[in-house]
């Protein structure tokens, strides 16, 4: 093909074009058509633009620019008329529906507590029926809170088990609601009993199992003549009343600083009921076929603990106990990351039915 005969073929192309009635095109599949006809890779268009390399430079320089400026014309024309097909349709859609007054409207999404809430009101509510009411206090404080008038003095190796966030000067980002506990009883008079809910922070690396910032719940009893025997009973009550009345509870002796004697409190393990095998006969991974699970730490309040506070451990006794929310709610509802309580994700929140308030078995 020579020049004159391309551009004549351009012509005849571009007149093509010009003769179509974009507005009588009501559909996306006709104008389709439309497009392969002229832009398609066999399309009248594209094919001549393919042929243009037969032409010398000179007379590419020149045909070139026109049959990309009716090429782009005829691109531009097409979208817009995609845009208005589709607005087209969009109103014969809302034009033919009626609005049916009928219909029962979507439920709004209701908000819920975090189970860690959930779990920590339980705990609260179980205990508040046995006559503990709760306490609260800042979540920094002082080194003289947070450890020395727990019986930990300065040097004390328990601070290191303690993996403190230091914040300034002697302030640190309190380790365990303990120091409510110290608050509460330089306020108080015996008797008295109070729970300490609250936030704890730890400096631990993060895993499966680890929080830096984690929840706890600590309960202190303070009266006359209270035995070891009144603890064992209150937190046998306790388990039961939040694990069901077939769970089995055991003390082991330990050490804390701030009580003395100390027990850890282990629970009949939740997954194997306690035999240390689990329903696919296998050992029980959970309790490493112990059938117990550690659950809480606990004793009666040291003697140094009530004389820094000002009472007389001659004539005052008591318990005091601390729970970890978080290994409860896992061991409760069998969640294996403790990074689940804190991403948000409504998928996993949203399980959480707030649930009844357990009462005594
Ligand atoms: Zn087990």
């Amino acid at each position: 093909m020579n020049s004159s005969d391309w551009e004549k073929e351009l012509e005849k192309v571009a007149r093509e074009i010009s003769a179509e009635n974009f507005s009588a095109i009501l559909s996306a599949e006709d104008l389709e058509r439309l497009r392969i006809r002229f832009l398609g890779r066999k399309g009248s268009l594209t094919e001549l633009l393919r042929s243009i390399k037969d032409l010398s430079i000179e007379e590419r320089k020149l045909l070139a620019p026109k049959a990309q400026k009716i090429k782009s014309q005829l691109e531009s024309q097409i979208a817009a008329r995609i845009e208005e097909i589709e607005k087209l349709r969009f109103e014969k859609d809302i034009n033919s529906q009626s609005l049916d007054l009928t219909l029962p409207p979507l439920s709004p999404l209701r908000g819920r507590f975090h189970p860690l809430t959930q779990m920590q009101n339980q705990m609260a509510h179980i205990l508040g029926l046995m006559g503990f009411s709760w306490a609260e206090g800042p979540l920094i404080e002082d080194d003289e809170h947070n450890f020395t008038a727990l019986n930990i003095p300065e040097h004390h190796s328990a601070r290191d088990m303690l993996d403190t966030f230091y914040v300034e000067g002697s302030k640190v980002m309190r380790t365990h609601t303990s120091p409510v506990q110290i608050r509460a009883m330089r306020q108080k008079k015996p008797p008295f009993r109070i729970i300490s809910p609250g936030r704890v922070f730890r400096h631990e690396a993060i895993d499966a199992t680890h929080s830096a910032v984690f929840h706890q719940v600590e309960g202190l009893y303070v009266d006359k003549n209270v035995s070891f025997a009144d603890l064992k009973g209150t937190l046998e009550e306790f388990l039961k009343a939040l694990f069901g009345p077939e769970i089995k509870v055991r003390f082991r002796p330990s050490y804390f600083p701030f009580t003395e004697p100390s027990a850890e409190v282990d629970l009949s393990c939740l997954f194997c009921s306690g035999t240390g095998v689990g329903k696919d006969r296998h050992p029980c991974g959970i309790c490493k076929k112990t059938g117990f699970i550690e659950i809480l730490g606990a004793g009666m309040v040291h003697p140094n603990v009530f004389k820094a506070v000002g009472y007389d451990p001659e004539i005052w006794s008591g318990f005091a106990f601390g729970i970890g929310v978080e290994r409860i709610a896992m061991l409760k509802w069998q969640i294996k990351d403790i990074r689940d309580f804190y991403q948000n994700d409504v998928r996993f929140l949203s399980q959480f039915k707030d649930a009844e308030l357990p009462l005594f078995a």
